[in-house]
């Protein structure tokens, strides 16, 4: 087994093995660009490693000493040489970037006496003191997991004692004490010095990295952005080249378009005088990349040329690193860039606009799950104008607009989002430890750091709304406050944020929908000419229904009768119904929820029109319309006029022990045949009033819960004789279905014989993973979170379809369903129909249509899409 490639032997395909960094700085070396060179030590070594749990073996020290007397021999330099001394970094690259969630160490090679050589050599005594000072904190840190709050405060006494305010301002002479001081933490830490040896500081380098695979953070990270445990990851080892030897030199960021908006510019940020993690730790605030063309021309030219051929060399929009040693441009890294959905789309459709892309590739660089962010609300503009500032000196690092209590750290914005209330994370920047918090937070606001500060970059890829760099706050996060020019809030104060502006209110305000979008409009037209998937929606109100046709939903995959039923004058009704006594009340009852239902679907099939409608006639469980306690008890009573003991004792005797399992679905229709036929009976009246202005309307009806062929036989046989009787008396002519939703895996492996009967299916995922798992949905959180940290399952089926049973069930009753019914018609209305890793799912298995909730519509029509684009 090969271990270690050097850069010159990898390319970009080859992420698996070399992790994105070392794959794409392989790439970058093939293609002659200005890359310091090295070698990658790969994935597979990083988890034969983690398995075997006994250091490195000595194979692999082997190759990485062949590899560095190559790199040597590449760069003219030496570890150890007094001229022409070798230094290197050490860096960590997962095949899925995981921006500062691994370690990286810089400036190895360094100790005691080369220190002195490469003062000499630069003749720059305050550069190498500033190099040793760096890798002493961060090889401490990383190798030894000392705090590096231990090394700050060092460092930050010497700037106090001296009245500096920045890194760079400290002379040789400070440098030199705070390696002294730096080399005492060793001592007292560790109880012995830090390591000489250049060799053995790259081992121990090594294996932290290949640790740190395991860490907290990374893990954490990786359970929020479903990535796999078992990937490993790769380490580089590389020249390293110097930003912090002077004014002529520095460090930057940059994306080759605006990450935030998507416009086609450079955009970015860089510090003279600096070296690695100082741009995005936040520490001084980093000035645009404008300023270089001003600064250095020349060098903004080469990058601009160097960036423009590798966004058309990757087809993609890059988020590079880049680093400047005496006005020599390098670069260190690129990938593709993370972006906000607003970018994303208008990248996907400038790309096609100027040839880079094709739409369906186009398509696919766009993450539809970050689609959402585009389709919720922003502030009232008319409330913002009186809204009281507290601040508009934020940089808008993600778009969006959020309300909540503010809190100072990431335990209790976790704690208080548990909690149900919605928080805003302030802190003055955040680190990958604030990940958990962030991910809890309505918004994010700090007082320092950029646009592609970590508070930035991790909020854009949450998808969450943030205001970074806001200078203005003076945050206190031990007194939990924060001071701003108008006054002072406290923890739990209510603030705004407006992510897109950049700017900061007092309480909470008002917001409107979603802005129409060009750019999404042509997306989602894409995403529906490449889909084999027809994308519906669960839908009852004219608001929902309204959104979801905006959003391009071609019918609705589920009405739910039962949500029709919980208000005030319609709940009594069904009471009044349920506890009636004899068929002749019953009958009166139910003439008047006739009524109600037939205003009802009206309305739903006159926004429809000739777009089909699935309506699922009752399924919700009995108890859940009977009053519960004893004041409404006697409230109920009072309106049925009974006795509210004769009440109580009706209520006790229908109570159940299970009711998800009980009187529910299809078995209330066997038990009330005349409640299925009242339904069934205003659904066609109501298409009847709407066909009447020629509209071709469809109504679907849907008979829930069923397991048995000989239910939906019964039921089919009842509604279709019932409604052929209305249709006749009214002397109408119109086709409708009844088809079943399948969600009992019963009703699965006997998918041929409900196929013969049933006009179509439609898949009820929630109930089918409940039923197949054993689970209630409704207890489940009890045990899932612990399932899911210990691994015991990967993901919530509730979430993600189980690629296992529940996909296995789906299957079966697909293909047993068609081998009755070749045309069979089938569908998804459950909660899974909304979620994209689901939906190519239901795309292989070859379903028409998935059903999701209204503003879950974009964001499967572009997964069904991708799903069809990847696997045509
Ligand atoms: P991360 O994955 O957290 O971004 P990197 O390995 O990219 O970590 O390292 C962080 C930064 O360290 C880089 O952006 C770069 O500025 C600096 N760096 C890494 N290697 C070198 C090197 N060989 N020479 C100069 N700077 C380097
Ligand atoms: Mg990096
Ligand atoms: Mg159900």
């Amino acid at each position: 087994m090969k271990r270690v490639y050097a850069f010159g032997e990898g390319n970009a395909k080859m992420k698996d093995l070399l992790g994105g960094k070392g794959a794409n700085l392989a790439e970058m070396t093939s293609l002659g660009f200005p890359v310091p060179q090295g070698f990658t030590i790969t994935t597979q070594a990083c988890l034969e490693y983690l398995e075997e749990a006994r250091g490195l073996k000595d194979e692999l020290k082997d190759e990485i000493t062949q590899a560095v007397k190559k790199l040597e021999a590449i760069s003219e330099k030496e570890f150890n040489h007094s001229e022409n001394l070798l230094l290197v970094s050490v860096r960590s690259g997962a095949k899925i970037s995981m921006p500062g969630m691994m370690d990286t160490i810089l400036n190895l090679g360094l100790n005691d006496e080369n220190v002195l050589k490469l003062a000499q050599i630069t003749n720059n005594e305050r550069f190498a003191y500033d190099c040793y000072r760096r890798l002493l904190q961060m090889y401490g840190n990383v190798v030894y997991e000392i705090d590096m709050i231990k090394f700050d405060r060092i460092l930050n006494k010497v700037k106090e004692d001296n009245h500096l305010h920045y890194d760079y301002e400290l002379t040789a002479d400070h440098l030199k004490d705070i390696v002294k001081d730096y080399q005492a933490v060793y001592q007292k830490e560790l109880n012995h010095p830090f390591p000489q040896d250049v060799y053995q500081q790259i081992y121990a380098a090594v294996e932290a990295v290949f640790k740190s695979w395991n860490n907290q953070r990374a893990i954490v990270y990786r359970r929020l952005n479903n990535i796999p445990d078992d990937l490993g990851t790769a380490v580089n080892i590389q020249e390293m080249v110097f930003g912090n030897s002077g004014e002529t030199s520095g460090t930057g960021v940059l994306f080759t378009r605006n990450p935030a908006n998507g416009k086609h510019e450079l955009y970015g940020e860089y510090l003279t005088n600096a070296q690695g993690e100082d741009v995005v730790a936040g520490i001084r605030t980093p000035v645009s990349i404008n300023r270089l063309r001003d600064q250095f021309p020349e060098i903004y030219q080469e990058i601009l040329e160097l960036t423009n051929k590798l966004e058309k060399h990757y087809s993609d929009m890059q988020d590079i690193e880049f680093t400047i040693e005496d006005k020599k441009l390098y670069i260190l890294q690129t990938r593709n860039g993370k972006r906000t959905a607003q970018a994303a789309v208008k990248i996907a459709v400038d790309f096609v606009n100027e040839g880079i892309l094709s739409p369906d590739k186009a398509l696919l660089t766009i993450n539809s799950e970050s689609l959402h962010t585009l389709l919720h609300p922003a502030f009232d503009p008319n409330a913002l104008g009186q809204a009281e500032l507290v601040s508009k000196l934020g940089l808008p690092a993600s778009p969006g607009a959020a309300t909540g209590q503010i809190v100072f750290d990431a335990i209790t914005a976790k704690e208080w989002a548990d909690a149900g209330k919605s928080v805003i994370l302030v802190r003055h920047e955040t680190s990958p430890e604030d990940i958990v918090g962030m991910n809890s937070a309505n918004g994010i606001v700090t007082s320092q750091g950029g646009m592609t500060s970590h508070a930035a970059v991790v909020a854009r890829g949450m998808g969450k709304c943030c205001v970074a760099g806001c200078s203005e706050l003076d945050i206190n996060e031990d007194k939990k406050t924060l001071a701003y020019p108008g006054g002072l809030l406290n923890e739990g104060d209510i603030i705004s944020v407006d992510g897109t502006t950049g700017c900061l209110y007092i309480g909470e305000i008002p917001t409107v929908a979603g802005g129409a979008n060009e750019n999404l409009d042509q997306v989602l037209d894409w995403s529906r000419q490449f889909a084999k998937l027809a994308i519906r929606m669960n839908a009852e109100t004219a608001n929902d229904i309204e959104n979801g046709l905006r959003f391009g939903a071609v019918g609705i995959g589920l009405v739910r009768t039962e949500h029709m039923f919980f208000q005030e004058d319609r709940l009594i009704a069904i009471r009044k119904f349920l506890l009636a006594k004899n068929p002749s009340d019953r009958k009166i009852c139910l003439d008047t929820i006739r009524d109600f239902q037939i205003e009802d679907f009206s309305h739903i099939f006159e926004l429809m029109q000739e777009k089909p409608v699935v309506v699922r006639l009752l399924d919700a469980p009995l108890h859940e319309f009977l009053p519960h306690g004893q004041n409404e008890i006697k409230q109920v009573a009072s309106q049925l006029q009974i006795d509210p003991s004769e009440l109580s004792d009706r209520v006790q005797s229908m109570k159940e022990v299970n009711p998800m399992m009980g009187h529910r679905g299809c078995r209330m229709g066997m038990t009330y045949p005349e409640l299925y036929l009242m339904q069934a009976e205003a659904v066609i009246r109501s298409a009847m009033k709407v066909a009447k202005n020629g509209v071709a309307v469809k109504p679907e009806i849907m008979i829930p819960l069923v397991s048995s062929q000989a239910e939906l036989i019964h039921l089919k046989d009842k509604i279709k004789v019932h409604l052929k009787k209305v249709l006749d008396e009214a002397n109408v002519n119109m086709e409708f279905t009844v088809g079943v939703m399948v969600e009992t895996p019963r009703a699965c492996l006997i998918a041929d014989q409900l196929a013969k009967d049933a006009e179509f299916f439609s898949f009820g995922t929630n109930d089918l993973t409940q039923l197949t798992f054993g689970y209630s949905r409704d207890d489940a959180g009890k045990f899932l979170n612990q399932y899911l940290d210990q691994g015991i399952l990967k993901d919530d089926p509730f979430q993600t379809i189980d690629t296992f049973a529940v996909k296995e069930l789906v299957e079966i009753a697909v293909e047993r369903g068609r081998s009755i019914k070749e045309n069979l018609k089938i569908g998804v209305c459950g909660e899974l129909g909304g979620d994209p890793r689901s939906i190519t799912h239901f795309h292989q298995i070859g379903l028409s249509y998935v059903s999701c909730s209204p503003y879950r519509v974009p964001i499967a029509q572009l997964a069904a899409a991708q799903s069809a684009i990847i696997n045509a």
